[in-house]
């Protein structure tokens, strides 16, 4: 299948090149954390490359000073967890319904499809999307990967 068994530190090793050029372009920082080198999960690695990079785009994109995005990775009892928080300008409460929705934006030239796409390939992976956000302050988005086993 698809699916193949992938070190989540491998698969965000490889966002970090593919975000780096953007984050030093607009200014802002990328800090990893608590990298869990044992974690492995069943995963299309080029589609959760997708998810990954979209989301911190969006990140980038959210912060208008020099602004800080962290990618933190853990271990939930039978999840990685894989959290992306940003120093930027959060989301009203009453856009936090309609943020996964096809289409919604609130980007002059957004399309509002990244945030349906990524959840449509993490939900495909048993996987789950939560967010947290207060203005001015900041959004984390949390997605949770089921472990594969390793053999
Ligand atoms: P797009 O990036 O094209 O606007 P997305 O589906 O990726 O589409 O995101 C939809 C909307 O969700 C964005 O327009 C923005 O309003 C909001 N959003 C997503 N991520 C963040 C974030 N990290 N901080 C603030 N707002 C966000
Ligand atoms: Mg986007």
């Amino acid at each position: 299948s698809a699916f193949d068994l992938i070190q989540v530190h491998h698969c965000l090793e490889k966002v970090r090149l593919l975000t780096e050029t953007k984050s030093i372009h607009l200014g802002h920082r990328m800090i990893y954390t608590e990298f869990n080198e044992n974690l492995f999960c069943r995963m299309d690695l080029d589609k959760m490359l997708q998810v990954l990079v979209n989301m911190i785009n969006n990140a980038l994109e959210a912060m208008d000073n020099k602004g800080t995005v962290t990618v933190k990775l853990s271990k939930d009892t039978q999840d990685a967890v894989i959290e992306i928080q940003d120093t930027g300008r959060g989301i009203h409460d009453k856009d936090l319904q309609d943020i996964f929705h096809p289409f919604f934006t609130t980007k002059t030239n957004g399309t509002g499809l990244g945030l349906s796409i990524c959840q449509k390939i993490v939900q495909d992976h048993g996987g789950t999307i939560q967010v947290k956000s207060k203005l001015q302050q900041g959004t984390t988005f949390t997605i949770r990967l089921p472990l594969g086993d390793v053999a």
